[in-house]
């Protein structure tokens, strides 16, 4: 049995779904949470019923914003004298910025963005994709350890069945060290809507969009079916959509349960950020466009026409 600590993310106080989807495959495991910031005895709670044995609540001066040395440096000094043989952490934002500079900390492996992980015995085994998601690389990790991981958000999904674990939760110091480039601030996106590398649903524009005022057709159905909305490079770089939107090699990287792309080519590029979505829908006027060759399903014709039609056969499945 490997002895596991999951980095949990935080957003406004709960746990990243992600924490909960690795918590799921760790069954046979010990594992163990460690999350820094403040977090409520009830979301402590649902890490134990998903398997985490114990809960270390970080605490520490410099901690109260994020910053990627600042929480290295914060993880570092709780596990170095640890016995962890591995840390996995969501392939998140933060998650892909500080564990690198953890792994590095102890000149140890990381295998980055898993789509996949199993445990044989107590030995990890990763599969993560490789050029553009063309192929996908199985991963073991060698030399001293601990070893490290993040894993893709929504890859796994989440367990069917929870595992449950002890759940003692306990507070631990930790030293943010020497952080020589301060965050002076965070600015949240004004959006409440769920970030787009942990959406379920995402509906995504293209160049066909044409201007940023066209995107609200795809604003309202994402209301209606509880998506967020994303682009291609081509919305983003016209100006109809912001950078935080772009879904691809250079964008985001998405791995919904339904992703629709509407007036999208299907380009490389994109597929690269998106191919590994449950289930792929494309609307495009040319029946030749490439995106048809990787969806699931696919309707030829106008997006304007077809997206409204959409929204209101939600509506009324949907209520
Ligand atoms: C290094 C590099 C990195 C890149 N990174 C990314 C990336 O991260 N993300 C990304 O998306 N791209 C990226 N690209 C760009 C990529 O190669 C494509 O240019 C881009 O994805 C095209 O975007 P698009 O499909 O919206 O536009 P187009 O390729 O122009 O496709 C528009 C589609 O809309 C269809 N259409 C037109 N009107 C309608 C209508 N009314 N209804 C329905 N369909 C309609 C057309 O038939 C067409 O298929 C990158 C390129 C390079 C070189």
């Amino acid at each position: 049995m490997a002895k596991v600590l999951v980095y949990s993310e935080l957003n406004k106080g709960n746990v990243k779904p992600v924490t909960l989807e690795i918590l799921g495959k760790l069954n046979g495991q010990d594992a163990e949470v460690a999350i820094i910031g403040d977090v409520s005895d009830e979301q402590v709670k649902v890490l134990g019923e998903y398997g985490a044995n114990k809960i270390h609540k970080l605490k520490g001066d410099k901690l109260d914003k994020y910053s990627p040395e600042g929480y290295a440096n914060a993880l570092h000094n709780f596990i170095k004298d640890g016995s962890y043989d591995y840390v996995l952490a969501g392939a998140t934002s933060a998650g892909k910025d500080f564990l690198p500079r953890l792994a590095t900390k102890f000149e140890a492996g990381l295998a980055s963005d898993c789509t996949n992980f199993i445990f044989e015995g107590d030995t990890f085994h990763g599969t993560r994709p490789l050029f553009a998601g063309k192929c996908l690389a199985k991963v073991d990790l060698q030399g001293p350890k601990p070893h490290f991981a993040t894993v893709r958000p929504n890859a796994l999904g989440m367990p069917e069945t929870k595992n449950a674990g002890a759940g003692e939760a306990s507070d631990a110091s930790a030293d943010a060290g020497d952080i020589k480039a301060i965050i002076k601030e965070i600015v949240a996106s004004a959006s409440e809507k769920v970030d787009l590398t942990e959406a379920n649903i995402i509906i995504s524009g293209g160049r066909a969009m044409k201007n940023p005022e066209n995107f609200k057709i795809l604003d309202e159905c994402a209301s209606v079916i509880g998506a967020t909305v994303g682009a291609s490079r081509a919305a983003v770089d016209s100006g109809f959509a912001p950078p935080s939107m772009q879904v691809g090699q250079t964008g985001k990287t998405v791995s919904p349960s339904l992703y629709i792309a509407c007036g999208i080519s299907g380009a490389i590029q994109h597929l690269a950020g998106m191919r590994t979505s449950k289930v792929i829908v494309a609307i495009n006027t040319d029946p030749d466009a490439p995106i048809f060759t990787k969806a699931d399903y696919g309707i030829v014709g106008d997006l304007y026409k077809i997206v409204p039609i959409l929204t209101e056969e939600f509506k009324k499945i949907l209520g």
